[in-house]
C-alpha cells in the first residue's frame, strides 16, 4: 500500500454504523447482509411491534402474493414448506418472522419506535423517534416500503353510515361478516381478493367497480408432501424452481410491460379476454366486467376464482358512480341506496409517499419536501443528491408492480453495500448521486415511460402527479446491469 493509500485509508469508516428505518422484508435483508459483510454497528426501528412490514399490515382475507412463493422469499433463505404456488399473507408473514429469528436480526429491531426525522448534520445522521430519543449513525436505510399508507375515498357523509367501514389495509377482524351484507370499494388486486375470500361467508356482497380490471388466471395448486420433502433433500431444486421463476417473469413480464407494442402484450391481453369470456356466463355482466384499455395497463390482476365468485347469485357488480354515504349504506348516482352492515374501502395507497411523513434534511438544510417537490424521484431508485449516505430500498422509480419486491431489494442492497464499501476504504466520508445523474437518469426514464404499456391509457398508481409512469421503465436486465456495480462518475463523494 502506498502512503497515500494509506491515508485514504484510514481517513475511511472501517466500522460506520447503520440506522435501518423499517422492519418488513428490505430492513431485515439489510440486517442480514450487514452482519455477513462483518458490518454489526446497526438498530432497525420499527413503528410497529413485529416484523413484516405490508405483511404484518395487510391481513384481510384472502390475502396472498400473486408473485410464486418460491421467487417471492430471498435467495438465500429458501422455503421448502411453501403450501401453494401462491402462498397466503399469513405464511409469508410467518417466514419473515421465521428468518429474522433464526438471522438473530429481531434482536437488533427497537419495535413500536417511528422515526419520525432524519438530519445530516455535521457529517452524520440524527434520527429523531416520535417519542423523541435519538440516535446517531453514517448511514441511514429507508426501508420504509411502498404501498403503506391507505388512501382512503373522499366520499360525502362518511361519517353518517352507521355500519362499519375501514381500509383493506387495516382489516378489523372484530367485525364479523357472516350473514352481513359487505360493500367494497375498488377493483384492485387486493379487492378481488378480498372478494373470492368473502363471498361464502356473507349475505349479500355488493362490489363497487369504478374500473373493471383485466384478470389473468393462474393457478394456485397446493405443493404435495413429497414435493415438499424433495425440496427438503435438494435445495437445488428450489434454487432451479426460483431461477426458472425469474427468467419466466424477467422475459414473459418485466421486459415486456416497457413495449407497448410487444406481441406478447397482445398473448396477455388474448389471455384475459379468453377468461373473462370463458368464465362469465351473463352478457349484461361479462360487459361490466370488460375493461376498456389495454391488459396490464393497470398492475394485472391475478386471481384463480374472482370471476366465479362475482357470479354468485348474492353477488353484485355496481357500475353506477359512488354519490355518497349514508347512515344506512352507500348511495349511487342513479338514485339507489345500497344498504351495507361493513363497508370496505379496497381503494389502494398513497403511494408518492415513501419515508415521508418523516421529515427528512440533507446537507445544508435541504429538505426532502423541497427536494421532491415535482414528485418522487431518485437516481437509480436509491440515492437522492443532497442526502449523502441515505439510500432507499425500493424507492422511487424502481420496479415495483408484478415484480418480486424481494430480488429488486437484494439486488440494490448489493449495489448499496459497494457505495459503502467506497466510504469504509477511504474514497470518500460522504456520498449522494450527483444532481446531473440524477437530472439525465430522470430524463431518461421520463421518455422511455412514453412506451410503456402503462402509458397507454388507463389511470393507474403507477402514473405520478404528471401522468408519466414512475415505475422503472427499462429491461429488467438492464435494472439487474445497473444494480451490478455502481458508476461512481455519477455520485458526488467528498
Ligand atoms: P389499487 O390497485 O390502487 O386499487 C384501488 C381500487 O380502488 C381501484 O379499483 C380504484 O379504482 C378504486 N378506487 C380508489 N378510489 C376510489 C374512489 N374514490 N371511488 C371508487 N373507487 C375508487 O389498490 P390495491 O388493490 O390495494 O392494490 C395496490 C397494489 O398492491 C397492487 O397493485 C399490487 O401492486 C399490490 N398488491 C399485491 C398483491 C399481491 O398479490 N401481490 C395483493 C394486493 C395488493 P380505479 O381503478 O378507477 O382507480
Amino acid at each position: 500500500m502506498t502512503d497515500t493509500q494509506s491515508t485514504a485509508a484510514d481517513s475511511g469508516l472501517r466500522n460506520p454504523r447503520f440506522l435501518i428505518i423499517g422492519a418488513g422484508m428490505s430492513g431485515i435483508l439489510t440486517a442480514i447482509k450487514l452482519l455477513e459483510a462483518g458490518l454489526d454497528d446497526f438498530t432497525i426501528y420499527e413503528k410497529g411491534d413485529r416484523v413484516g412490514g405490508t405483511w404484518r399490515e395487510n391481513t384481510y382475507p384472502g390475502i396472498a402474493c400473486d408473485v410464486p412463493s418460491h421467487f417471492y422469499s430471498y435467495s438465500f433463505a429458501p422455503n421448502p414448506d411453501w403450501s401453494q404456488r401462491f402462498s397466503p399473507g399469513a405464511e409469508i408473514q410467518a417466514y419473515f418472522d421465521g428468518v429474522s429469528r433464526r438471522y438473530a436480526v429481531d434482536s437488533r429491531i427497537r419495535f413500536g419506535t417511528e422515526i419520525t426525522r432524519c438530519a445530516f448534520e455535521s457529517g452524520r445522521w440524527t434520527i429523531t423517534a416520535a417519542d423523541g430519543s435519538t440516535d446517531v449513525g453514517d448511514f441511514v436505510i429507508a426501508a420504509t416500503g411502498v404501498l403503506h399508507h391507505p388512501a382512503y375515498p373522499d366520499l360525502e357523509g362518511q361519517d353518517r353510515f352507521e355500519g362499519v367501514a375501514f381500509h383493506s389495509a387495516r382489516w378489523n377482524h372484530d367485525v364479523p361478516l357472516d350473514g352481513r351484507h359487505v360493500g367494497i370499494i375498488g377493483t384492485g388486486s387486493s379487492a378481488i381478493q378480498i372478494v373470492s375470500a368473502i363471498v361464502g361467508q356473507v349475505a349479500r356482497l355488493s362490489l363497487f367497480q369504478r374500473t373493471p380490471q383485466w384478470i389473468a388466471p393462474i393457478e394456485n395448486a397446493a405443493y404435495s408432501e413429497a414435493e415438499k420433502s424433495e425440496f427438503r433433500r435438494n435445495p437445488a431444486a428450489m434454487a432451479a424452481i426460483r431461477e426458472e421463476i425469474s427468467r419466466g417473469i424477467t422475459d414473459g413480464f418485466a421486459n415486456v410491460l416497457i413495449d407497448a407494442n410487444s406481441p406478447v402484450l397482445d398473448a396477455i391481453q388474448n389471455a384475459c379476454t379468453e377468461n373473462l369470456e370463458n368464465k362469465v356466463t351473463d352478457p349484461v355482466l361479462r360487459e361490466k366486467l370488460r375493461p376498456n384499455y389495454r391488459a396490464a395497463c393497470k398492475r394485472l390482476v391475478m386471481s384463480e376464482d374472482f370471476y366465479e365468485a362475482i357470479q354468485k347469485p348474492h353477488a353484485e357488480v355496481i357500475t353506477e358512480t359512488i354519490d355518497g354515504l349514508e347512515k344506512s349504506g352507500v348511495r349511487t348516482r342513479d338514485g339507489r341506496l345500497h344498504e351495507l352492515d361493513v363497508l370496505i374501502y379496497a381503494t389502494g395507497f398513497r403511494v408518492d409517499r415513501f419515508m415521508r411523513p418523516m421529515e427528512v434534511i440533507g446537507r445544508e438544510g435541504t429538505s426532502l419536501e423541497d427536494a421532491w417537490t415535482k414528485g418522487p424521484s431518485a437516481y437509480l431508485a436509491i440515492s437522492i443528491p443532497d442526502f449523502p449516505n441515505f439510500f432507499m430500498l425500493n424507492g422511487p422509480n424502481g420496479p415495483v408492480g408484478n415484480f418480486s419486491l424481494i430480488e429488486v431489494a437484494e439486488l440494490q442492497f448489493a449495489y448499496i453495500l459497494q457505495l459503502v464499501e467506497a466510504v469504509r476504504s477511504g474514497s470518500c466520508r460522504e456520498l449522494s448521486a450527483s444532481r446531473s445523474a440524477l437530472q439525465r437518469f430522470d430524463a431518461e426514464r421520463i421518455e422511455a415511460a412514453k412506451h410503456t404499456i402503462w402509458s397507454s391509457g388507463c389511470r393507474s398508481w403507477y402514473l405520478d402527479a404528471n401522468g408519466v409512469p414512475a415505475a422503472w421503465p427499462f429491461t429488467f436486465d438492464r435494472f439487474r446491469e445497473e444494480m451490478a456495480r455502481p458508476d461512481f462518475e455519477d455520485y458526488e463523494m467528498r
